[in-house]
């Protein structure tokens, strides 16, 4: 099992009022790539928090480009049988869902399109390579958790009942009982599924008095290989993770509270898991939410990609801190490694109040 924990910084929008821009990505060194995100203190703004990542991707990075970079290397891996998981996290607005599923323009698209046109490709010449003895099927899953209940985004809302589908355990693995899987053919078919999914979404949240933004979406894409009596299965998951920002500040209505836990407790979940798989722990936390037991986060050989989007602006500036925290914590052995070389001046000490193990105050040069 492999993580990979990667930051991209969204671009100011036309729409902006806060022209303000507070974050910005460094690197360890010259010429080398963008691995740091550099975030004044709220405190003491001549004060400067370093927090280091496998990679950085800033405002000027095309759709292309970080598809390029952090996913297209993984789908030789996943037709070997490896299953890859693709995390979007981030306080909303930041540009999760860009990243996941972006524009309808070509050049908009976002991981998702970009990561099914790529497999129905591989599919098709692995099985004319193999003239016709290899059949690689294609199917879709495509759930919610909202409020730590699971809905089926392929069915219509009115299908849906309030308590959302069960769990259950079958031969060690969790299984979402009545979930619908779709077979897809090609991009075309998929398109039409996935934005009636999306429409599904829209409508079953006005109805639940929930947004978007307060439930993880979930696409599962299976493939399976055939070959004479030889079967091999391995999955792809795409998460476009609830916001990540703390609600209990601007909001506090009773049923926010509920949500806000709810979200709380599974994004600190993942956090340990990512955690856990980077220190390379036996037991990962998997089965402490319903998001991470789903995906048997850690059971399986694989390989993770959490990416961290951020908006650049001062607004944000406590929920980007603490995100910051949540997604490098996950990134203590590489901070260590990085620390040792040039990155940081000061031995590491602990933050107060922020919960960060590897803040680094610097003092602005
Ligand atoms: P989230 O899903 O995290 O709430 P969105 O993906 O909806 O955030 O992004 C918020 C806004 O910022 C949207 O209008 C989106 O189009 C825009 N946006 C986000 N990332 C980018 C980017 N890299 N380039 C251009 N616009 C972006
Ligand atoms: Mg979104």
């Amino acid at each position: 099992m492999s993580v990979r924990v990667v930051a991209r910084i969204r671009p100011l929008l036309d729409t902006e009022n806060d022209r303000d821009i507070i974050v910005r990505a460094d690197r360890a060194d010259e010429g080398k790539p963008l691995t740091i995100v550099k975030i004044p203190s709220p405190k003491n703004g001549a004060e400067e928090f370093s927090f280091a990542f496998n990679g950085v991707y800033d405002q000027s990075t095309t759709q292309e480009e970080l598809f390029t970079a952090e996913v297209a290397p993984h789908i030789k891996a996943l037709f070997q049988g490896l299953d890859v998981t693709i995390f979007a996290y981030g306080v909303t607005g930041t540009g999760k869902t860009h990243t996941m599923r972006g524009g309808l323009k070509l050049a908009e698209r976002g991981v998702i399109p970009r990561l099914l046109s790529n497999v129905f490709r591989r599919g098709k010449k692995i099985a004319k390579d193999s003239n016709g003895e290899t059949t690689v099927q294609v199917a879709l899953s495509y759930y919610e958790i909202y409020n730590d209940k699971v809905f089926d985004l392929l069915e219509p809302p009115e299908k849906r009942t309030p308590s959302g589908l069960p769990l259950r355990e079958k031969d060690g693995k969790t299984v979402v009982v009545g979930l619908s899987e779709r077979s897809c053919e090609d991009l075309k078919d998929f398109e039409k599924l996935y934005i009636e999914a999306n429409t599904n979404r829209v409508t079953a949240a006005t109805k639940l008095n929930a947004h978007s933004s307060r439930s993880h979406a979930i696409l599962r894409v299976k493939v399976t290989q055939i070959s004479g009596d030889m079967i091999r299965e391995s999955t792809a998951s795409a998460i476009d993770l609830a916001g990540s920002e703390d609600n209990r500040r601007t909001d506090n209505g009773k049923e926010r509270l509920i949500e806000s836990a709810a979200i709380n407790k599974s994004l600190f979940v993942l956090s340990q898991c990512i955690d856990a798989i980077s220190r390379g722990d036996k037991r990962i936390p998997y089965r402490e939410s319903k998001m991470t037991r789903i995906l048997s986060l850690g059971q399986n050989n694989g390989i993770t990609i959490m990416i961290l989007n951020l908006a650049p602006l001062r607004s944000y500036h406590l929920d980007t801190l603490s995100s910051l925290n949540v997604s490098s914590r996950a990134k203590r052995i590489e901070v260590r490694e990085i620390e040792n070389e040039i990155v940081f001046k000061q031995p590491p000490r602990t933050n107060s109040g922020l919960g960060g193990a590897n803040i680094q105050r610097q003092p602005l040069r």
